[in-house]
């Protein structure tokens, strides 16, 4: 166990030893005042900016979000609602953004895409950002910009902005492979399975010090296990399965529609530790949480079927949590 960890659990809240005889990890907030001990530490930092699964907007939990930060470069994965504001919240300036990373297109992941390039750009972002996701992305930024054209132009005018067309370039992901690559990441998409979301994918960050893969939204892909092996983090989202019945008689009684799209789309809690166990990840970190929130979102709850199968740090991700 390294120097890291070590220290996460001394500061941490471990709920866990003791009921799950077992490595939890939970509660650790990241502190924007804790850049400097941070960055010596290591050099890419894991933020969490949102956990919540699904599209409602919810009080305990922001839209999947995180961000990447290597050497000062901001890496964005995910943009659901009040992403940009959740950067400042954790300490992140938006014109230190870089990259931006859209696992797929359902609204909880990209009702935030467009404002948080438009508002990092109010903010004084200056440089390029590149941004990936699946088709029609590029579609989906030219109209964005064209919605907003009546701000954009009279900032560009009044303001001396730098036009913020030419900073954006948008791309499509077409298929598996290499979507990115500078001196502080390379990134890897790969297609997950998502129900009827396709495609979807999830990405693979190698930067000089971890190796981090984000699950994506997805049911247990073999694709998945194959490239999350041996990483330093996975990043795997989670439904209670459980718990799918009482969700949708809270949210939509009797939509068997939104019942099949929980159970088909996502994986069960049960599925999750031996997904991370038969990639040998070294650290797993459950977000993209299913209920998140009300009776059924408890601490206790996440990690017990979990832990039967994997036997590394279990990190219940909480919003602006740094995961050191
Ligand atoms: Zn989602
Ligand atoms: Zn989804």
């Amino acid at each position: 166990m390294g120097k890291l960890t070590l220290r996460y659990i001394t500061t941490a809240k471990l709920l866990a030893a003791a009921l799950f005889g077992a490595t939890l990890l939970t509660g650790i907030h990241a502190q924007a005042a804790d850049t400097a001990t941070s960055t010596s530490e290591t050099k890419t930092r894991l933020i969490l900016l949102g956990t919540a699964g699904g599209p409602l907007p919810k009080a305990n939990r922001s839209a999947p979000a995180n961000v990447l930060v290597v050497n000062g470069k901001a890496y964005v994965i995910d943009a659901g609602d009040s992403v940009a504001r959740q950067l400042i919240k954790a300490g992140v300036s938006p014109t230190s953004l870089r990259a931006v990373f859209i696992m797929h297109h359902h609204s909880d992941h990209n009702a935030d895409y467009g404002n948080l390039l438009f508002l990092s750009w109010a903010a004084g972002l200056k440089n390029a950002v590149d941004t990936y996701g699946p088709p029609p992305l590029v579609k989906m930024t030219s109209l964005f910009l064209e919605m907003n054209d009546w701000d954009i132009q009279l900032r560009q005018r009044e303001e001396h902005r730098p036009e913020l067309a030419q900073l954006i370039k948008a791309h499509n992901i077409q298929g598996d492979g290499v979507v990115y690559q500078d001196e502080n990441v390379k990134v890897t998409a790969f297609e997950v399975e998502h129900y009827g979301a396709k495609p979807s994918y999830g990405f693979r960050f190698d930067t000089p010090d971890r190796v981090i893969v984000f699950s994506g939204d997805t049911q247990r892909t073999a694709n998945l296990i194959q490239m999350a092996r041996n990483a330093d983090i996975l990043v795997h989202e989670v439904v209670n399965d459980e718990a799918v019945d009482r969700l949708v008689q809270r949210i939509d009684p009797g939509n068997m529609g939104l019942k099949d799209h929980i159970v088909n789309a996502h994986t069960p809690i049960t599925e999750v530790g031996k997904i991370a166990a038969e990639a040998g990840v070294k650290t797993l970190v459950l977000t993209h949480f299913v209920p998140s929130d009300g009776p059924d979102d408890k601490d206790e709850i996440w990690p017990k079927d979990v832990r039967k199968d994997f036997k590394g740090p279990v990190v219940l991700g909480r919003d602006l949590m740094e995961v050191k």
